[in-house]
Parts: structure tokens; sequence; C-alpha cells
């Protein structure tokens, strides 16, 4: 939370010239900041060259905060090492008490959904729309680098070693550069080559990622739109960053969340991360890299949601229904969590900010996850690819989370089309409660439950304030026998606090209740579900 020199420390600018000169009216050192007047006014839609040579060097060794990006084996490097044109928001401190002791106001949130002007941008970067790529890059002889794009060639020269990527169409303004002593994995999904760039010795869920890979390939193709490059890359970084980013046919993915991670089979809580991490970041291929959001309130809702909502399709297919609880278990615990430790507001899902993970990944995977429970997988999956036809590859006015959410309704019947009210729209929680249980056996031998059940709902603002609103819900409501197999598991209308239900099974019932497989977003899930006593 303290104040450092941007961009990076040891940073020094050899050149940075504009074609046609330039004269200098700011020039931040320690910030990185630098304001220049052309020699002659720029035209729309017109071009001048900048020039530039910046040396960044690790001296020796420091006491705290090393610069760990550019290391002897294993650079990771991103956009940010170039120079860069604007003002960078995504670099100011955010956390509003660290502001108020540095002088600053309350953080500025993201531009409002309705702001037409700032629908002009990308949520990426705010200082192109879709670019053409080509890099060369050079690094030490024994060292692959690697640059989104296609490899054009590949040389040696003056002891170092050259790479020349190249992209074949528009690309978002976003790259990453990684070099290290690598192996390289190769396979193929269709007629795409995959590729996984790793430290020897570190091959041990290199399969199980490299299935990741396809089963995302293979879910978001036949339901989204088919996949826009014939290349996809993962390139293992050190674990001195944790997280897995995905650019344009390239993965960098940290060795700490994959490639060494052990998902013990024998711990029931255990979530497999290189796949859930792969199946994320390769959806991302659509979410962030077909469609791309505009730079307002809610804009992760569609990026990161959506990518957290084709995973966690992708487990559902992988694990099972059953298999999946889990999953949902953690993204629930993790949202509740999360806004437990929230130090500004709680937004809504469809205004999430950017640095609101709690509910852009976890509140996003339990919502899209309910939302297909309700109107069905198939249902989601056509209006996700209405929406990709409508946006991809399309530069201004980018959509924002009420254009995702106006092509979710319109697959949506009527009688659950209050689920974007409370799931997208509002903070809403559960408090849904299973007070007794009992049943009769019945002369033709089927069985005969009576539940009483308290369906309770909440409206919380994002200080946390919370007001009880009136249930007029469909809740599932369900009968187990006592191996757990369910007897019945429908969706009932509770639209009364205090509601008592009627269900005959035909098995022994052992445990019943509303709500079962805790789909909603409920703070005490435990008692959704009681004992079923004989009368
Ligand atoms: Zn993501």
């Amino acid at each position: 939370g303290d104040l450092r020199p941007l961009p990076m420390p040891h940073m020094e600018i050899r050149k940075l010239s504009l074609a046609g000169g330039q004269t200098t009216i700011i020039e931040d050192k320690p910030l990185g900041f630098y304001l220049f007047k052309l020699a002659s006014p720029l035209a729309p839609h017109g071009r001048v060259n900048l020039d530039f040579d910046i040396n960044y060097q690790n001296v020796g060794f420091v006491n705290s905060n090393p610069h760990v990006n550019l290391t002897f084996n294993g650079t990771f490097l991103n956009d940010r090492y170039l120079p860069y044109i604007g003002y960078a928001p995504d670099i100011e401190l955010t956390e509003d008490g660290t502001r108020h002791r540095h002088g600053l106001n309350t953080v500025k949130r993201l531009p409002k959904l309705d702001d037409m002007a700032a629908r002009n941008d990308n949520s990426q970067t705010t200082a192109a729309d879709w670019i053409n790529f080509e890099a060369t890059v050079s690094t030490s002889p024994d060292q692959i680098a690697i640059m989104p794009g296609y490899l054009q060639n590949e040389w040696t020269d003056n002891g170092r070693r050259y790479f020349h990527y190249k992209m074949d169409a528009p690309i978002l303004d976003l790259y990453s550069l990684n070099s290290a002593r690598y192996a390289v994995r190769r396979d193929k999904w269709k007629d795409v080559n995959l590729e996984v760039y790793y430290q020897p010795g570190h091959e041990f869920d290199i399969d199980h990622m490299l299935q990741g890979m396809k089963l995302s390939l293979d879910y978001c193709s036949t339901n989204f739109s088919p996949f826009q490059f014939h290349q996809l890359r993962i390139i293992e970084f050190p674990r001195y960053q944790m997280f897995a980013e995905s650019l344009a046919n390239t993965i960098p993915f940290s060795e700490s969340i994959g490639f060494l991670t052990y998902v013990d089979p024998k711990k029931p809580d255990n979530i497999d991360l290189p796949l859930y991490v792969t199946a994320h970041e390769t959806a991302h291929q659509w979410w962030g890299h077909q469609v791309i959001s505009a730079n307002v309130e809610g804009q992760t809702s569609i990026i990161e949601t959506l990518a957290q909502y084709s995973a966690l399709m992708i487990m559902k297919h992988y694990y099972g229904e059953q298999g999946i609880r889990k999953f949902l278990k953690f993204e629930l615990d993790r949202y509740l969590r999360g806004r437990a430790q929230e130090r500004n507001e709680e937004e809504p899902l469809y205004k999430v900010d950017t640095n609101q993970g709690y509910i852009h990944y976890n509140k996003g995977a339990v919502v899209m996850y309910a939302l297909q429970d309700y109107i069905g997988e198939d249902k989601v999956n056509q209006a996700l690819a209405a929406f990709t036809k409508r946006y991809q590859f399309q530069g201004p006015p980018y959509p924002v989370s009420t254009d995702l959410i106006s092509y979710l309704k319109q697959v949506t019947p009527p009688e659950y089309r209050y689920l974007y009210d409370d799931l997208w729209e509002n903070i809403t929680l559960y408090d849904n409660r299973t007070s007794s249980a009992t049943y009769i056996q019945l002369p033709d031998g089927k069985y005969k439950v009576h539940l009483v059940i308290e369906g309770r709902k909440v409206r919380s603002d994002g200080k946390g304030q919370e007001h009880e609103i009136p249930v007029h819900d469909w809740i599932d409501v369900g009968v187990r026998d006592s191996s757990g197999k369910f007897l019945y598991l429908q969706k009932q209308k509770i639209d009364q606090k205090h509601v008592e239900v009627d269900v005959t099974v035909n098995g022994v019932p052992a445990r019943a209740g509303i709500d079962p497989l805790d789909k909603l977003i409920d703070r005490n899930p435990e008692d959704n579900v009681v004992s079923v006593e004989k009368k």
C-alpha cells in the first residue's frame, strides 16, 4: 500500500522520441510520466512513430519488494514495460483507507454504466481498440522467448537468440513476454497446435492442463463460436506471482497453480486447480479476446464471470452433478468471505468493480450456475452465442453488463425473470430453513412426506445494511433416501414465509428440505435439510 516510483525501478530511458520532433512539457522521472507537444499537430487518424530505447536492470539484492519480473531464468514482462499513452487508472491505489492516508480522495469508481462516452473505450486498454501485432525479441542463447502471435522466424546473432512473432488478425493492445530455459510439450486439438512451455522437471500436471485446454476449446467452440487462432500456448512462470492470464493465443501460467499442483483425490474439498484454471484461461480466448466489454462498471461481469461460467460447466461435465458440488461450495464460501472483508462497498454483480474478484469470479459462478439450473444450460449458451455473434471483434461502442443481461432475459421464461433482479442487479441473500419433516407410509406402499419450510430473503446495500423482502421464488424442494439418492427434487413456488409442502415418494425418506443442493446464496445452508421422522 505504499507509494513507489512507477512504472518500475532501475528504469533508464535512453531514447523516447517522436518522428518530427517534440517539446517536453512535463517530465516526471520518478513516476515515469511525460507530456510532449508535437512539432506539428496530428490529424485525426494520423500516425506518428515513437522510437524508444528503455533499459531495465536488476542490480544486486534489495531488502524488500524485490523486482521479480526480470529474472535469470523465468522472465515475465507485460506491456507495461513499454511506453503507453494516456493516464493509467489501473495503477492507482485502490483502497480507500490507503488513499486517505496519502491525502487522496476516495477512489474514483469506474465510469457509470450509462456513460456513453466511456463505452467507446474497451475494458482492457483505453489507448487502443484492435491492433495489428508483430514483434521481434531476443534473449539468452539457451532460452526461448515467447510473445503473442505465430513464430515467423528464429535465428541467432551475436550470441543472442532471436524470435519473430506476428499475429494474422487484429488483437487487443495487450501482450506478454516470457523467456526461460523452457522445454516444450506439443499436442493437437483439431487443427490447432497446443504447446506447453515448462521448466524441465515440472511435467507433473501437463497432461491434465492439456486436457483442460482441449475440454475448454471443445466447450466454447461448440457452444459459443469457433476458436479464432490456430495455436494456443501455456507458458510457465515462477511462483513469485500466483495467477494465470490470457493474452491472444498465449496463456502465462504460474507454477504455483498448475504444473506442480497435487490434487489429492482422497480430500473431497480439494479443487482441481490445474484443470479449472486452464479451462478458465482458455475460455478467455472468447471472453476477453472475442468479446470485450466497455470500460464501465460491471465490465468484469462479462469477461471474468463468463470465463468462470464456462470453466464451471466444463467441470460439471467432467466431474458430474455430484462432483460439481465442491466447486460451488468453494465459490459460495469465497463470496461470503469476500463480502465480509469488503473495505469499500459491495456492488451488485452487474456493477462489479474490477478489484472485486469475490463478486465477478465467486458470486458470478454461483449466479450463473443457478441460472443454467433454472432455465437450462442450452438456453444460457444460446444467449451467449447470440451475444458473441453480435459483439465479437467489434470496436466501439463496446458491450456492457446490461447488454448481456438482455440477451439472457430473451431466453428466460417470464416466471424466472425475477432472477436478474435478485442475482445480477441487487445483493440478495437467502436464509431458508426447514423446521420439520415427517412421513407416513401410504396404503399403496408409497410414502407421504410433510415438510414445514421457512423461506427468508434479504436485500443488502453496499455497506451491508439489510432489509427483508417478500419471498416469491421458485426454490428446490428435495427428499433423499438413506443412500443420499434423490427420491424427489423439484422447484416449488415459495410465496410465503412459512410454507407446508406434501410430496409423495417411492422409497423410505431419510433427509428432506429446501434448496438441498445450495444453489442459492444462503448464508446458513446447514439448516436447509433435516432428518425425516416417521410420524
Ligand atoms: Zn479470468
